[in-house]
């Protein structure tokens, strides 16, 4: 009953199975702390997996290692996560500093040669798993800027998933380059989480949900929905952590199991749950697969028209305070 009002004819849940996947960009040693380790704990408290976009090495100097030679309670933080299954382990570029030229930037990677894009990959990957015992699968370029260069050089260095934004690739969804792409769906900000002097934290909420009820609805949309967040985005007044932001994200991620339509994963799919809805440790494996596949997404024809629909609802929905969405941390 649940799964019949797509339209779409299934007559089993595995025809309507659809993903919800939560980004969370710019964790790195320079990160706001207290932020990621809050938005953490609601997905742990709620039993729902999300894919941290790591930058390896986000300041000029020193030249070394920075996730483990700058800061050590960020790297013994970091270490600790990586037992949970819940926190997948993604690159997110290498410094994160715009060099692209004007006007296709801002970009770490767009224009530059192929041998310097690949250098900086394989030398934030080394990073990675030198710090942490995780080599990530997933690249996640900063600024949501690539070029053909960056999908080769991620490819050569055994990467198999990519996520972006749609303009990047004009895709969404599907195969990228040999890779699976993964577009993001909305973004989360600061604005949505109600710093805009108009907008009250029931109405951010509701756009939340209206943006992913549509998502929901159309037979078209791509199966798997990307939201993103920066640790930032849970800053409240005087640099603090702000409750109400994450009391935001918790009614999010309860709307999102109420519907009792979609499935929580990651962009490597290494876990996927129901949530819960009430704090759980991560042996709760009644609502846990790890390492559950999802197939369906591997051969999914995506309609050029149901993409555009989806990057539209995005755009629309999406309010935006900071004008450079993907900067660098403080
Ligand atoms: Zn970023």
């Amino acid at each position: 009953m649940l799964f019949t009002g797509a339209g779409s004819g299934a007559t089993g849940s595995a025809q309507t199975a659809k993903y919800v996947i939560f980004r969370d960009d710019d964790v790195a040693p320079n990160a706001d702390f207290a932020e990621l380790q809050a938005v953490n704990q609601v997905h742990i408290d709620k039993n729902v997996p999300v894919t941290l976009g790591i930058i390896p090495h986000p300041w000029p100097a020193p030249s070394g290692n920075q996730l483990i030679e700058v800061n050590q309670t960020f790297l013994e933080y970091m270490q600790s996560l990586t037992s949970n299954h819940l926190f997948q382990f993604a690159q997110h570029g290498y410094t994160h500093l715009d060099v692209g030229p004007s006007p296709e930037g801002p970009s770490e990677f767009y224009g530059r040669p192929y041998a310097a894009q690949y250098d900086a990959i394989k030398q934030g990957r080394d990073d990675i798993t030198q710090a942490f015992g995780v080599t990530p699968t997933s690249f996640l370029p900063p600024f949501d800027k690539s070029d053909n260069n960056t999908l080769k050089a991620a490819k050569a260095l055994g990467f198999t998933e990519y996520s972006t934004a749609f303009a990047d690739f004009m895709q969404s969804g599907g195969n990228l380059d040999g890779m699976r792409l993964d577009t993001i769906s909305i973004e989360v900000t600061n604005a949505s989480f109600n710093e805009a002097p108009s907008l009250t934290s029931t109405q951010t909420l509701q756009s939340l949900e209206s943006a992913t009820n549509q998502w929901l609805n159309d037979p078209n949309s791509v199966n798997t929905f990307v939201v993103l967040y920066h640790p930032a985005d849970f800053e409240g007044a005087n640099y603090t952590v702000s409750a109400s932001k994450l009391n935001t994200l918790a009614n999010y991620i309860d709307y999102l199991q109420g519907t009792g339509r979609v499935q929580f994963t990651t962009l490597d799919r290494s876990v996927t749950t129901t949530g819960n809805g009430a704090v759980a440790s991560s042996s709760s494996v009644g609502t846990t697969a790890v390492g559950a596949t999802d197939a369906q997404n591997d051969s999914a024809v995506f309609s050029i028209l149901g993409a555009i629909l989806v990057v539209l609802l995005g755009s629309i929905l999406t309010i935006r305070l900071r004008r450079n969405k993907n900067r660098p941390n403080r």
